[in-house]
């Protein structure tokens, strides 16, 4: 018998499986696909605001792009896939805000690794509530650590591909909460800034706004160039720029974006004060400016 879950989803969440919306409990996927088996396959994180998917283009074509350098297809086109959202929108009444996950596994395959084993790719659409950070937290902004695991080499699994295996952001994850910190820091395998475990990173020195190239190692988020966009359009330079710890270090400001965490304020980094210690005039001005470019 399985035990009381706390965190199991409401039970009238319908969920868009392979083209039908069935209740959440019966939202199931076979035990011998290789999503669960390997991790083979990939996602998206995805917001809605009033009602409205915001930058479902950009979203559906990085998970295109996800599934092509995983060699998966997925056997949907962009318009059958915004179709699918839009169907598990309205099943749930998202009308408001919400977060969609859009998840596409390898299916159902023999046990053996093989791609070619496998048989009819699963697409799966989640259209619920979003979580983000405590609301206090955009007042207090994060505190950070650096983790010791390495963001993955970009010549092992590329970190462009979000797929279905974080395990080296949750422990990262884990790791900065063990410490008492809000996110953890990752760096790259030659030991320069990549990412956080969910979230881009900028700082800001001398008004300049700077953030790793993905080649660094970060997923290419979409709130990413959002931001970098909204601040270019009112009069900011942002540069992409390798960064090393110590850039974080001496920055007047840091902050983090994704499509969750939106734009939040990085105060403190390795017990370290970044700036005075508080969310930075930059930092509270492009959080503005994104609210109110998704309004
Ligand atoms: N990096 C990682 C590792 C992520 O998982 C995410 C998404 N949560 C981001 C960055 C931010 O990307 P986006 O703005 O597209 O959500």
């Amino acid at each position: 018998m399985a035990r009381e879950n706390p965190f199991a989803p409401r039970p009238e969440l319908k969920i868009w499986i392979d083209g039908e919306l069935v209740p959440a409990r019966q939202a199931c996927i076979s035990v011998f696909d290789h999503g669960l088996l390997y991790g083979d396959g990939c996602f998206e994180g995805i917001r809605v605001y009033n009602g409205r998917i915001f930058k479902e283009n950009e979203h559906v074509r990085r998970l295109l792009e996800s599934c092509k350098a995983l060699r998966l297809d997925p056997g949907r086109s962009t318009a059958e896939i915004k179709q699918a959202m839009a169907e598990a929108m309205k099943a749930n009444n998202l009308t408001g805000d919400g977060y969609i996950r859009l998840v596409v596994t390898r299916g159902v395959g023999s046990l053996g690794l093989s791609i070619h084993h496998t048989a009819c790719p699963s697409m799966i659409v989640i259209a619920a509530a979003i979580q983000l950070y405590p609301p206090g937290l955009y007042e207090t902004g994060l505190t950070c650590i650096t983790s010791s695991f390495t963001r993955n080499h970009p010549n092992s699994i590329s970190p462009r591909i979000k797929s279905l295996n974080y395990l080296n952001n949750i422990l990262a994850q884990v790791e900065a909460r063990d410490a008492g910190a809000d996110e953890a820091v990752m760096l790259n395998a030659e030991g320069r800034v990549a990412e956080c475990s969910g979230d881009n990173i900028f700082a800001v020195r001398d008004g300049v706004i700077y953030t790793p190239p993905t080649s660094e190692g970060s997923l290419e988020g979409v709130t990413r160039g959002h931001v970098m966009e909204l601040a270019r359009a009112n009069g900011y330079t942002v540069i992409e720029k390798n960064l090393v710890r110590h850039d974080l270090y001496v920055a007047d400001e840091c902050f983090l974006t994704g499509t969750a965490a939106e734009v939040i304020a990085m105060v403190k980094l390795d017990h370290r004060p970044i700036g005075d210690g508080k969310p930075g005039p930059i930092t509270k001005r492009l959080k503005e400016l994104f609210a109110a470019s998704v309004r």
